[in-house]
């Protein structure tokens, strides 16, 4: 079986800042593998440790101790090549860019060092229906065309993994379906593995097929939708 994601003994302590020395644990000697893919819900209430787990992966927070693998690649070892095989769009929404989105989307193909003849970025803005604002700057945009930006962002490099972090909060359910069909058509003929956190429950089993329960910051469950919906009735 092949690992998209390998995460063992991850462990995370925030030294909070603003003079106070509080310490918050917020992963907890976590473990968890994701299979290349899956479509996979990590479900769990909020302060659970789900953004900080994500943002581990993408190399946003790092991580006070344990090992991490992004289909294999040590994020310690390689941490560029992990990042590029990582698409991830965050929770908060920030569009910081002073560009339209085309040009926005042609400079971050850029920072991959992605050749101009092998971007994907007109492809991206029609599948993700933004074309006709292509030369529309980000702020302009409503909130469900951010989050759609946000995801054509997170796909430019053609990552192996798109990581939505709680994607619907504030969406409409026209939003949400287009969203919902977007991942499932990248899933099914790309070969995208897909992770989604939520905190709704009948979110992750509308379209993830494993899910895993995060609390406290560790897993506590975690198996395919069938055998967990076969046991909770
Ligand atoms: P979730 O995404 O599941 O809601 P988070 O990963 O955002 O959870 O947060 C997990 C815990 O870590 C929470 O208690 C949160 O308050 C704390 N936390 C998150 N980010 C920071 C930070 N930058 N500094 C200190 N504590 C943080
Ligand atoms: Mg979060």
């Amino acid at each position: 079986m092949s690992y998209a994601i390998q995460v063992n003994n991850l462990t995370k302590q925030y030294v909070s800042g603003r003079g106070s020395q509080e310490e918050k644990l917020a992963l907890n000697d976590l473990n968890l593998n994701i299979e290349v893919g899956s479509i996979f819900g990590l479900l769990g209430p909020n302060g659970a440790g789900k953004s900080t787990l994500i943002n581990i992966l993408s190399g946003t927070v790092v991580k006070s101790s344990g090992k991490v693998r992004v289909m294999g690649v040590d994020i310690d070892e390689q941490p560029k090549k992990a990042r590029s095989l990582i698409g991830i769009v965050p929770q908060e929404i920030v569009t910081d860019t002073f560009f339209p989105l085309w040009n926005a989307l042609e400079f971050t193909a850029g920072y991959f060092g992605i050749k101009p003849e092998n971007r994907i970025t007109d492809q991206l803005l029609k599948t993700l229906s933004l074309y006709d604002k292509r030369n529309t700057l980000p702020q302009r945009l409503s909130g469900g065309m951010k989050r759609r930006f946000l995801i054509a962002k997170a796909m430019v490099h053609s990552p192996k993994i798109l990581v939505l972090d709680e994607p619907t909060a504030g969406v409409d359910i026209e939003l949400r379906t287009q969203l919902w069909e977007y991942v499932k058509k990248i899933n099914q003929e790309q070969g995208v593995t897909v992770i989604i956190t939520t905190h709704y429950l009948a979110e992750a089993q509308e379209l993830c097929d494993n899910i895993a329960f995060i609390n406290d910051g560790k897993i506590i469950k975690q198996d395919s939708k069938k055998k967990l919906l076969a046991e909770l009735g």
